[in-house]
């Protein structure tokens, strides 16, 4: 098998367009999610678009055992990691006076612990595949969000967990792209997915970002040298403010 990557959250939205496209160049894939029916569909569908082996691990992003059920599973089928993708993540609006600790909770927990424990885990693959392949290295991408770039009212709790996660990107680049392991914090403002499903009677799905345009940046990504650092990239969407989703 030539090339390897680890998709959290791939069953549908944002991670199915990059799981796509990295099928479409040949990676082999572990892809997670919690239901288990849909990622067995997308796996079916990853497999037609040309990926040699589909590894398919139902998990909860909450639960802090995921990350390492995930990385063995992923070295099982592959040995070492090309890219790892940190995609999951759960938002919920409302503001701080109210919001609850429950709901802040589990945010953090899918969005920054999860990605933190993922990447300690992967780091062996990914230096191993950085080895083998110097010229690229290996790559880790995390969907952020314009929402961590920038306040908006109500968005505390899931800003918050992705201005962290861009954080823990650029610490990441200062102690690993040395060994050949860089990663890039991608931060979009609304993308056309059921996640933004709530706001669509206001924003309607033709004047948000496509699924495509991120995962045509993650591909560009992934075929950068290893001595190219691109530590954020933030998309904003035409026709809205540039500092807002
Ligand atoms: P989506 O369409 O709702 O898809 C979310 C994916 O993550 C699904 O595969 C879902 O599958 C999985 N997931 C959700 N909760 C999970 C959990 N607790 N454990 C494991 N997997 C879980 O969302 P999306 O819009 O593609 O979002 C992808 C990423 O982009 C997220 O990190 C999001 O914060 C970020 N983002 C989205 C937008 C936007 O406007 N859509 C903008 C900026 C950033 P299951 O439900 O089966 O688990």
């Amino acid at each position: 098998m030539d090339r390897s990557a680890l998709i959290t959250g791939a069953s549908r939205g944002i991670g199915l367009a990059i799981a796509t496209r990295l099928a479409n160049s040949g990676y082999g894939l572990t892809i997670s999610a919690r239901g288990a029916e849909a990622l067995e569909v997308a796996a079916k569908s990853l497999r037609e678009a040309g990926a040699p082996e589909v590894v398919v691990v139902p998990a909860d992003m909450s639960d802090p055992e995921s990350g390492d059920a995930l990385v063995a599973a992923h070295t099982e089928a592959f040995g070492d990691m090309n890219a790892l993708i940190l995609n999951a993540g759960v938002g919920t609006a409302g503001p701080i006076a109210e919001f609850p600790q429950r709901r802040f909770d589990k945010t953090v927990a899918v969005n920054f612990t999860a990605p933190f424990a993922l990447i300690q885990r992967a780091l062996p693959l990914l230096r191993a595949a950085a080895a083998k392949d110097a010229r690229r290295g290996s790559k880790v991408v995390a969907i952020s969000s314009i929402t961590g770039e920038y306040a908006e009212p109500t968005m505390a709790a899931y800003g918050a967990t992705k201005a962290a996660l861009t954080s823990l990107i650029e610490t990441m680049n200062m102690e690993e792209s040395g060994n050949g392991v860089s990663g890039c914090s991608i931060a979009p403002a609304f993308v056309d997915t059921d996640m933004t499903d709530w706001i669509k009677d206001k924003i309607p799905a033709e004047q948000m970002i496509d699924v495509e345009d991120i995962s045509e940046l993650v591909e560009a990504l992934l075929k950068l040298s290893a001595q190219a650092v691109v530590p954020k990239i933030v998309v904003s969407r035409a026709g809205a403010n540039p500092y807002g989703a």
